[in-house]
């Protein structure tokens, strides 16, 4: 039996849709040479390249995007640049719901927030994207969001109509001030179902995640994990947490 590591990134490895901290970085790839490693992020490949860097990316052994809708892993080949060349192994196509689109910008026009900075939802590979503040909202608006919603009053309000009225839809809390939305099924718990089901079986499965706690982006895996005897989850608040915890077994 081996161990097998998977991580989320935003609130986890980096500050929230920030890079990876120097430190970290070091102590991260250090850490990492000698393990099987997987990302597993609410983000696209893109953004998590950016947050990462490429000496992480060049070590990990896949990288599951947009809440696992889309697989990537590397060839086993450096291209002409010096950089890796990936393959995209799978990608769902998000088929989404009528009227959600006018839904989400009615939403965003009734809450009491008063910064709006004009687009609400973007449409990632598998899914969508949702802000009350704005997709395009600066550092500083973001931080207002974040302020005014304390204890994700709002987002957990919306979460609530939008499962009711859309209820082939998946709704959860991600990132520092957004809702993640997909196709039933379809969230961060299909990297077991489409591709660690059988590793799970033969090896220890480890996953760290700052966003557990139902609704949460990371609360699927996370539950999948706890309810198989060779699965784990660890709930960390910020990436200082998970240094700390790759100190402690079964990370050392
Ligand atoms: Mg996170």
């Amino acid at each position: 039996m081996s161990d097998i590591y998977l991580f989320d990134v935003d609130g986890t490895l980096t500050p929230a849709k920030s890079k990876i901290t120097p430190a970290f970085k070091k102590q991260f790839s250090r850490w990492m040479k000698d393990k099987e490693v997987y990302i597993v992020s609410g983000g696209t490949f893109v953004r998590i390249v950016d947050q990462l860097g490429l000496e992480i990316m060049n070590m990990v052994d896949g990288v599951f995007s947009c809440m696992g809708n889309v697989f990537y892993q590397r060839r086993d080949q450096i291209n002409q640049n010096g950089y890796s060349e990936w393959d995209e192994v799978y990608e769902n196509k998000f088929t989404g719901a009528k009227n959600l689109t006018r839904s989400l910008n009615s939403y965003a026009a009734k809450s009491d927030f008063p910064i709006k900075t004009g687009t609400h939802w973007e449409k990632r590979p598998g899914m969508m994207n949702f802000s009350i503040v704005g997709i395009d909202a600066t550092p500083e608006q973001r931080e207002k969001f974040k302020e005014w919603e304390g204890d994700f009053g709002e987002r957990k309000r919306i979460v609530k109509k939008l499962s009711e009225k859309y209820p082939e839809l998946d709704f959860v809390i991600g990132g520092a001030v957004s809702i993640d939305i997909f196709d039933k099924g379809n969230d961060k718990s299909q990297v077991i179902s489409r591709y660690f089901a059988e590793a799970l079986e033969h090896n220890q499965i480890h996953f760290v995640g700052d966003r557990i706690p139902a609704p949460g982006n990371d609360h699927t895996l996370a539950q999948a994990l706890r309810e198989h005897p060779n699965g784990a989850a660890y709930e960390v608040e910020t990436w200082e947490d998970t240094a700390k915890l790759l100190k402690t077994e079964p990370f050392a």
